[in-house]
């Protein structure tokens, strides 16, 4: 599970404060000192940490005691809450449009996970009540149709295509203009995957944007990747103005670095994160859960 090393490091290090009556600075500098490298080692992102460290200590030395907490208690309780700062505070829920069908852009690169991400979302969609519309804007593969139809079939949900052959802006307007017809209220744009950023697909993103004005541009971002899923989250919002994230692949080894970096380094929320394959395993995020999850 991601996290596990992170986790116990950070027990570990915490655990040593717990039953302490008094804690000095020395103590404090100690215990961060470690909690740096546990971070770093997580893959988080360097000026992340030393921005998370730096509060964390300048809270802890300042801190007022409680009175129904121990001096150590009160620097885990700081760590806490500065985790769940770090990764957004509170969920952040999709935004629905108020009127007309909502509209939600999916982008990411090619194995991030986006196919089945966008399975995901629409049988959670569905089960909420909503009447979703998978579209199929991925005209250079016709694959990745085909992966999309099997999707959609699966989790039982309305498809739209209209081959490879005509652009996927006219795709996309085309799928809206079906959806007012047949009361889809959720449009799901599932849009074409390359293996690294590149302008063309940029431009065409920018493009099919203009066009539906998403009510949510969400980046499909693998946590396995790291550091790299950071910096395409940075690239993706820079160029496409993102409105969230869904963080992939949380179920593998990965470092959980991403999760712990993205909301800091661009200001964006994760939205949703995957911890499976199956279209079942789609979570909302819940920053102070997953702070409490790594603490124990
Ligand atoms: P796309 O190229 O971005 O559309 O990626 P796909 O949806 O085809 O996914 C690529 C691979 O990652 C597939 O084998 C998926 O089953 C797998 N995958 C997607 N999400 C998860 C996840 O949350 N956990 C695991 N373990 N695998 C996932």
């Amino acid at each position: 599970m991601v996290f596990e090393n992170l986790s116990d490091k950070l027990q570990n290090t915490l655990g040593k404060l717990k039953g302490k009556g008094k804690v000095s600075e020395k103590d404090v500098d100690e215990a961060m000192r470690e909690v740096k490298l546990a971070l770093l080692e997580a893959d988080v992102n360097f000026k992340v940490v030393k921005n998370f460290v730096k509060t964390v200590k300048e809270r802890s030395i300042g801190s007022e005691v409680m009175e129904s907490l121990t001096p150590g208690q009160q620097v885990i309780k700081i760590v806490n809450e500065e985790l769940t700062n770090l990764m957004g505070t509170s969920e952040v829920k999709l935004n629905f449009a108020k009127q007309g069908p909502t509209v939600i852009l999916m982008c990411g690169l090619q194995g991030a996970g986006k196919t089945t991400t966008v399975g995901k979302l629409a049988k959670k969609l569905k089960k909420e009540g909503k009447r979703p519309l998978i579209v199929a804007c991925d005209v250079y593969r016709p694959a990745a149709i085909k992966q999309l139809e099997v999707v959609s079939q699966q989790v039982e949900v309305p498809f739209f295509q209209m081959g490879d052959k005509i652009s996927p802006v006219d795709i996309s307007k085309a799928a809206l203009e079906h959806a007012k017809k047949n009361g889809n209220n959720v449009v799901i744009i599932d849009t074409a995957g390359r293996l690294h950023i590149d302008e063309g697909l940029m431009e065409e993103l920018k493009e099919i944007k203009a066009s539906t004005n998403p009510d949510d541009t969400l980046l499909v971002l693998d946590a396995m990747t790291g550091q790299d899923a950071v910096n395409v989250a940075q690239h993706f919002d820079q160029d496409l103005s993102i409105t969230g994230v869904i963080l992939t692949k949380l179920d593998g080894d990965a470092r959980g670095g991403a999760a712990l970096s993205i909301r800091a380094v661009t200001d964006k929320p994760i939205k949703f994160i995957t911890m499976g394959e199956k279209m079942d395993q789609l979570e909302v995020f819940h920053p102070d859960r997953m702070a409490s999850r790594i603490l124990g």
